[in-house]
């Protein structure tokens, strides 16, 4: 399993916004977006567990999970971690039997590109998709999740133009809009507060929620926490 960091923090972004997670960040990505706020997961050395058989990967997630109790939630995120599931799946399933009868949820935040195993849908209560549309840098594509009862789409936008090109996607792929968020794009407190009203009008007016990133808030773009 590639892996870029393993960390506890708040979850910052989507439906479960504001709850303690585990987050379980892997390496690799498909995509090159401009604005990536984590290129480290695809561009520095590449940290490969797979020969160890991901123990201690899914070590350092137990303990994590040990230390904070009343945690619940478990966050697969990237880079891109839809490209090792697998690896997941047998890691969801060692944490899960660690911990009998403590509840946890399993969510995955990806870009959409690549549809979930039947192995790993199983396993998953949540999928954070955020799909990119031209103003990252790729092609727009056709998302692959398209589960609604478990899927929402997070949309990345700086400015009323992006909400446009974003809006647009969404009526072309047929997302239902009450499972569409905007997210603003920034990495400082800084740039949500300047970013935000515009996009804030927006979301009013065309049924969409507003996801502003509590991370950035909170900590700027310091990683790992
Ligand atoms: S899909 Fe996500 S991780 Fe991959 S390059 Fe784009 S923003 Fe970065």
């Amino acid at each position: 399993m590639v892996i870029s960091e393993i960390f506890h923090s708040i979850q910052g972004e989507g439906p479960t916004a504001g709850r303690p997670a585990v987050f379980v960040r892997l390496g690799m990505c498909n995509l090159q977006c401009n604005f990536c706020d984590t290129p480290y997961t695809w561009q520095e050395g590449k940290e490969d567990y797979s020969d160890e058989a991901n123990e201690r990967v899914v070590e350092a997630i137990v303990k994590l999970l040990q230390e904070h109790p009343r945690t619940q939630m478990i966050v697969w995120t990237g880079g891109e971690p839809m490209m090792q599931q697998r690896d997941i799946v047998a890691a969801i399933d060692y944490i899960d039997a660690s911990f009998g009868e403590r509840t946890l949820e399993h969510e995955i935040e990806t870009n959409g590109t690549i549809g979930a195993s039947s192995e790993l849908d199983a396993r998953i209560d949540r999928y954070n998709c955020s799909p990119k549309t031209a103003m990252s840098g790729n092609d727009p594509y056709t998302v692959r999740l398209k589960d609604f009862s478990k899927t929402i789409y997070k949309y990345v936008v700086e400015n009323p133009k992006h909400c446009t090109e974003a809006l647009q996607e969404i009526d072309r792929q047929k997302l239902p809009r009450d499972r569409c968020f905007f997210m603003v794009l920034g990495t400082t407190a800084q740039e949500m507060l300047e970013r935000s009203p515009a996009i804030a009008e927006v979301c009013k007016r065309e049924g969409i929620t507003l996801c502003i990133r509590l991370q950035s808030i909170l900590w700027g773009a310091k990683r790992g926490v």
